[in-house]
């Protein structure tokens, strides 16, 4: 069997960043997803269409196919007075927030002014080549409820 749209695929894998330090990892062979439904980055979902099991390769996604070119206009500036007077404000730390839209979101502090704070809503990946070293440890057919659903289930995945 060969990856295709609508498998459930597990893999093992090794995530690095360019300077070959270990970003992520998932070595018991039970990282699992749906293939079609954006469970995992475009860039690696390409790379394993057509794969069998017990195929190993690496992969380098650029950016446009991970998560995203960094975006110098999701950096703001926010008033001092925004933020907790009691905490000491730190570059690295990260914040949840609010968008205009109403979404939670996560902000990590990318500078700190007297009475500004520039925070920054980019992924933290994003701008970040990503380099896979990947082993297919499973394929099946996906059951309706999971394409109906978009995530995979039972083992690797949703119990509900
Ligand atoms: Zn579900």
């Amino acid at each position: 069997m060969k990856i295709e749209d609508k498998n459930v695929v597990s893999i093992k894998y090794v995530l690095t960043d360019s300077e070959n330090n270990v970003i992520d990892k998932s070595e018991d062979g039970k990282f699992s997803f749906l293939i079609g439904a954006q469970n995992i980055i475009p860039g690696l979902e390409n790379a394993l269409m057509s794969k069998a099991v017990g195929d190993k390769f690496d992969v380098s996604i650029p950016p446009a196919e991970a998560y995203g070119e960094y975006n110098k206009d999701l950096v703001h500036k926010v008033p001092r007075t925004q933020f907790p007077a009691d905490v000491e404000i730190e570059v690295g730390m990260q914040f949840q927030g609010q968008t205009a839209d109403g979404q939670m979101t996560i902000v990590k502090v990318a500078e700190v002014a007297d009475d500004h704070i520039f925070v920054d809503n980019n992924h933290p990946l994003a701008g970040v080549q990503l380099n896979f070293a990947v082993e297919v440890t499973n394929i099946r057919e996906a059951t309706d409820t999971e394409i109906e659903h978009g995530h995979v289930h039972g083992e690797g995945g949703h119990h509900h």
